[in-house]
């Protein structure tokens, strides 16, 4: 028998779990740690309330949970309660899957005033992260700004304009749903460094932002190239900017209040603000020939009282495992012997949830050719780790817990709403009678 440990719930925990319990076909005990009670990560505290279909994906995670292989021990932080070097005197392979939850920094003047939030904040802030549940964005002024031209940045901004009946059947937490529903935000300008071409935006998630209830998208038709260099674009991107184009001939609806605008070519140089942020200083681009922004020397100024940022995410770094700033330092998923990372902590903050499947199955390919099953080393595996745990008065919970939790939270839902998440750890563990 041989003891695996994944470490971080989310997508690429639960895919990689899924991929080991196949190749090793029972023979392999599979436990995924998490630091919180509730597993899932990025699904739970990422994926954006009003996008329940990918949150769906969670339903798949349960059945690998529930297989008689794969044990779920939350409320273990790895780096603090065990160290990694612990985990792989008691496991055959540890597998870092703890994804990349910290925002990137612009590197800009002002970039610390009050006001201006990175978007793991913000997005942990409506997903009932605890870490986040405090943050308290400033929504009293009139214009907030979105820094980057991602996905992220569109639930950042699609989350600010949407009214109240536009979160019917969404998991948004009640503290923020309240707090945007009084919110005076009327203009998000979405700052992008590049051009409409150079977007990463999807034409799902910007297809949208022409259906919204309350705010129409503004795009400036000067800013694309002429209609035939969409040619050469690949034909998901090629969708994408001819939404964009569409936005830009259309104009914008005056029966809806709100208003999304897309300014291009503009490269945050500061922020400015007395005691708190009030505007951003940008400086007008031009594509370089390398396709990179190159200042023109112009500036001007976008006012916003909320600034988020979107550009990006690093992972934590662990003690003792190597780490390049952003991720760990891995070759093909391999890291050390015996010593393995996955998703966003091996490749960095791209993809979908589902570029996360193969990159599972690749990293139990990997362990498997190195560990053949039916063969063993007679590690302790979970009943040394619990031993362990118990030891440092660590509270470890199960799969049972977290269903215990998310019961109480589907019996506390809203109307119009699947759940009301607890956000806060102790709501977690008092639940469960600790
Ligand atoms: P992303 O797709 O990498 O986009 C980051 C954006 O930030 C880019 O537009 C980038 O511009 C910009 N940026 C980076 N540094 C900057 C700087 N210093 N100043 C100004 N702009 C800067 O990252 P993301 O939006 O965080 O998304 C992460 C991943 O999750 C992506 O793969 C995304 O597709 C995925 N995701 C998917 C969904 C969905 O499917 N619904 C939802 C959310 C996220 P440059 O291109 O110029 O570098």
């Amino acid at each position: 028998m041989r003891h695996f440990a994944i470490v971080g719930s989310g997508p690429a925990g639960f895919y990689t779990a899924e991929a080991l319990d196949k190749a090793y076909g029972g023979e392999a005990r599979i436990d995924i740690l998490d630091r919180y009670p509730v597993p899932y990560g990025l699904i739970r505290f990422g994926v954006a309330p009003d996008h329940q279909s990918l949150k769906a994906v969670s339903k798949r995670y349960d059945k690998v949970a529930e297989s008689a292989g794969v044990d779920f021990i939350g409320n273990v932080t790895v780096g603090r309660d065990i160290s990694v070097a612990e985990l792989l005197e008691l496991y055959d392979a540890v597998i870092l899957a703890v994804g990349a939850p910290h925002d990137r920094k612009l590197g800009i003047p002002g970039e610390d005033l009050p006001g201006v939030v990175g978007s793991a904040e913000f997005v942990g802030w409506y997903n009932g992260h605890p870490d986040f549940a405090d943050l308290d964005p400033p929504l009293g002024g009139s214009h907030a700004a979105v820094i980057g031209n991602g996905n992220v940045a569109l639930d950042c901004a699609r989350i600010l304009s949407k009214t109240r009946h536009e979160f019917e059947g969404s998991d948004i937490v009640g503290h923020a749903l309240d707090a945007l529903d009084g919110s005076a935000i009327r203009t998000v300008t979405i700052l992008g460094r590049r051009g409409p071409h150079q977007i990463a935006m999807t034409p799902k998630e910007l297809g949208e932002l022409g259906h919204l209830e309350a705010a129409s998208p503004v795009v400036e038709g000067a800013d694309f190239p002429p209609l035939e260099a969409d040619d050469a674009l690949e034909p998901g991107h090629r969708k994408s900017i001819t939404i964009l184009r569409g936005f830009a001939d259309t104009p914008p609806d005056d029966a809806k209040p709100k208003r999304m605008v897309f300014d291009f070519f503009a490269k945050p140089l500061r922020i400015e603000g007395d005691g708190k942020a009030e505007k951003i200083v940008v400086e007008r681009t031009e594509l370089d020939d390398k396709g990179a922004a190159r200042g023109t020397g112009e500036t001007y100024e976008v006012t916003a009282s909320l600034i988020i940022t979107a550009i990006g995410y690093s992972s934590s770094p662990i003690a003792d495992v190597p780490f390049d700033g952003g991720k760990f330092v891995n070759e093909g998923g391999r890291i050390a012997e015996r010593l393995y990372a996955v998703g966003w902590a091996r490749r960095g903050p791209t993809g979908t949830i589902g570029t996360n499947r193969p990159d599972g199955y690749e990293v139990a390919d990997l362990v498997a050719a190195a560990m053949p099953a039916g063969s063993s080393d007679g590690r302790a595996g979970a009943e040394g780790l619990k031993r362990l745990l118990e030891s440092r008065g660590v509270m470890a919970t199960d799969y049972d817990d977290w269903r215990k939790i998310e019961e109480t939270e589907v019996a506390n839902a809203r109307a119009g709403s699947p759940r009301e998440k607890f956000v806060r750890h102790e709501e977690w563990l008092r639940t469960l009678g600790r």
